[in-house]
């Protein structure tokens, strides 16, 4: 293991379809009774979801997420990754960030954000010690921006990914959740937004980790689908890495200007190469995104346990992680939480 996600808050201020969507109607948004882009006021048939976050007294402070940090770090964990939820809706990121810069032995310190609130925190964030960051961004149309994450979010996106290049983050890497029907038909313009901008762009497959559990596999655009496409567009040229534990198949543009990466845990799932573990904001390790089962740290880490005490759980919890996911199988079973509570 050693990539470690840590999840800070469960909560967004985005409510995107396939993550955490605001209404039935939209959760439901294949089956066409969801459809704003025919009707932008079809308020009143909306079913409003709602939610419960967790109290604050639930969720990690940052004295314990550093502590699990830095003894995952003594065992192995090289590159963290502060995601949500959204990350930047809890106060006083950068702090956290700057604690866990100063861990000796973090080779690598990643966000993946929204974007919507990076604006007046990137300096600070990148002062403190980031890295690496990862944007959302799953349309270039501002209609079907808004379609997907319920927000009129997609100029502050927009804004966010030149501010971070000219701060020296690097590589800015841009994700896409690519849904039949809903973001398809604009997948050659989010290449294209790639080699313009010369930025990485990843276009994921549709996992089954909606909150609405309406995930089907006919609204899962294959990575072969994906790559066909594209190489019917663009003059691609593969990218041979040494990394088996990489996620994403990549190509570069005969240009050089820019990448694209494909991640297919669906229907190539890389759960052999799998070096991943999660915490979440209420501080439980996931050793799958698909696990079934939990591990608490927080009785250990509000206890009397020692250091050593935590790196012997994590240790056991290691050596229990499954072997793969069961995405499409037979009895395959949906975990209870969602993307935005895992931390992806
Ligand atoms: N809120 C931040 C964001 O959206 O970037 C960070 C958390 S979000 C859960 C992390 C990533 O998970 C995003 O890139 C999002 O697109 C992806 N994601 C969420 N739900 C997903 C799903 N059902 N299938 C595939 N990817 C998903
Ligand atoms: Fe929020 Fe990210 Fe989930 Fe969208 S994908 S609802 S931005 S946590």
């Amino acid at each position: 293991m050693r990539d470690l996600r840590v999840s800070i808050t469960d909560r967004c201020n985005f409510r995107c379809l396939y993550c955490l969507p605001e209404t039935e109607e939209a959760a439901n948004f294949y089956r066409g009774k969801f459809d704003p882009l025919k009707n932008p006021h079809p308020q009143p048939a909306l079913t409003p979801i709602v939610r419960e976050w967790k109290p604050k007294s639930a969720l990690l402070t940052y004295e314990e997420i550093e502590r699990v940090v830095r003894v995952a770090v003594g065992l192995g964990i090289e590159k963290v990754r502060l995601t949500g939820g959204e990350p930047l809706l809890r106060r006083g990121v950068p702090e956290l960030v700057a604690r866990l810069a100063a861990i000796a032995g973090i080779r690598d310190l990643a966000m993946t954000t929204n974007g919507f609130q990076f604006g007046p925190q990137a300096a600070a964030l990148r002062t403190a010690g980031l890295k690496r960051v990862s944007f959302s961004c799953d349309s270039l149309d501002a209609t079907n921006f808004k379609r997907i994450t319920g927000r009129d979010g997609l100029s502050a996106v927009l804004a966010a990914i030149p501010q971070a290049k000219a701060l020296g983050f690097a590589p800015v890497k841009v994700n896409a959740v690519v849904i039949r029907g809903l973001n398809d038909h604009e997948l050659e313009a989010l290449a294209e937004f790639a080699r313009a901008q010369d930025i990485s762009f990843r276009f994921i497959e549709f996992m089954p980790l909606d909150s609405g559990h309406a995930w089907l596999r006919d609204l899962v655009i294959p990575s072969r689908e994906i790559l066909a496409r594209l190489q019917a567009r663009f003059d691609l040229r593969p990218v041979v890495s040494e990394n088996k534990s990489e996620t994403a198949k990549r190509w570069t543009f005969a240009d050089g200007r820019g990448e694209i990466g494909i991640i297919a845990p669906v229907t190539e799932a890389f759960c052999g190469h799998c070096n991943r573990l999660r915490l979440t904001a209420d501080g439980k390790i996931r050793t799958c995104l698909f696990s079934l089962h939990e591990h608490d740290l927080k009785p250990l880490l509000r206890g009397t346990a020692s250091d050593a005490d935590l790196a012997a759980r994590l240790r056991e919890i290691v050596l229990g992680k499954e072997d793969r996911h069961h995405i499409g199988e037979a009895g395959f079973q949906q975990p209870e939480r969602t993307m935005s509570c895992i931390g992806g």
